[in-house]
């Protein structure tokens, strides 16, 4: 008897502390868009995707939800002007910015899309109510416009103040070209992350591309091509050519393979960004979580600005191969001339 006790409490203690060894190392990871991108902007690219990985971050350390740092990493670029993302969004054929975005929750498959958004700086937090409060999976046009007003949300008045002019001088080189729908310098932002306790989410939110149709709506709405988190799987946000991109479902694609073929993420995203481009043509980029914690950073693109934290060590990049790592206290990037 006595040794049956004993048994059952050395049990208990055991399960407790395999449980604490078992428990996840949370992670933040973000990217700031596939593209080819000038060398002036990357310090500015860079400091806004190590901001934003530390800010998510943040959320974690401090327990908050998978949902709520991966929103929160997006909001830091979208209200930067160095991404195509809420202020500084790339603009349609008629210089107005048309904005789609999405999240999903691992944990219950949840998600949350918009599409042709105006005059709203943080779409991300849009899509999470549209998620969260609306009992449907998608909103656009009127309706969404109503929801959100409902919901609290304040549009810009006036109209037209995410509108930089960098975006302004994108579209007139965009007009001045072969007018391909390529995504150019990219810029679109994401942000995915795993918590102690292994629940993943995903968000990804842009502009689209230069000089876009109006109404057009790209990968990053699209549950399985833009973003797709599930605990069982992991959690990845894309970026690049999106009208490409949805057409090979990307964002799950990458997902379901490395579980199916028990493979690494890295090397199935880097074979299925390339089979993509071979097939079809253009380029796209992805971060990914693993449901282990393990990240996979890809883009056949030339750029793709990415970064995470992960204890107190964020590495981060902007071109292939570029890895770089920094302990979370460092800021090395210096605010560009004239900003905060
Ligand atoms: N994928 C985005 C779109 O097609 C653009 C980008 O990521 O650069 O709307």
């Amino acid at each position: 008897m006595m040794f049956s006790w004993k048994w059952l409490v050395v049990s208990i203690l055991l399960s407790h502390f395999k449980c604490a060894l078992c428990a996840m190392e949370p992670v933040l990871i973000v990217h700031g868009g596939a593209g080819t991108v000038s060398e002036d902007r990357i310090p500015g690219k860079l400091r806004g995707v190590t901001l934003a990985a530390k800010v998510g971050y943040q959320v974690l350390a401090r327990n908050g939800s998978v949902l709520e740092a991966v929103e929160q990493a997006v909001r830091i670029m979208e209200a930067d002007r160095f991404f195509n993302a809420g202020y500084g969004s790339a603009l349609n054929v008629e210089g107005d910015v048309e904005m789609d975005a999405s999240i999903m929750d691992g944990a219950t498959k949840a998600t949350g899309s918009l599409s042709g958004l105006r005059d709203l700086l943080h779409p991300i937090s849009l899509a999470r109510d549209v998620m969260e409060h609306s009992g449907h999976n998608f909103l656009i046009g009127e309706g969404l416009v109503s929801f959100a007003l409902d919901r609290g949300f304040r549009f810009l008045d006036p109209p037209g103040q995410l509108v930089t002019q960098y975006a302004k001088d994108a579209l007139e080189e965009w007009k001045a070209s072969d007018q391909s729908y390529r995504s150019g310098e990219g810029g679109t932002v994401g942000a995915v992350a795993i918590d102690a306790h292994g629940n993943v989410a995903a968000a990804t939110s842009t502009g689209g591309v230069t000089g876009k149709r109006v109404g057009r709506v790209g990968d990053t709405p699209i549950i399985g091509s833009g973003t797709y988190a599930d605990n069982a799987l992991g959690a990845v946000s894309l970026t690049g050519d999106g009208d490409i991109i949805m057409k090979v479902c990307l964002a799950f694609d990458v997902l379901r393979t490395a579980q199916l073929t028990e493979r690494e993420l890295q090397p199935v995203a880097d074979e299925l960004l390339d089979a993509m481009s071979a097939a079809l043509g253009g380029t796209a980029g992805l971060v990914a979580l693993d449901r282990a914690g393990n990240v996979a950073v890809a883009h056949n693109s030339l750029q793709m600005s990415w970064a995470y934290q992960r204890g107190d060590t964020v590495a981060y990049g902007a071109s292939k191969h570029d890895f770089n790592l920094m302990p979370a206290t460092d800021s090395p990037f210096a605010s560009p001339e004239g900003e905060l």
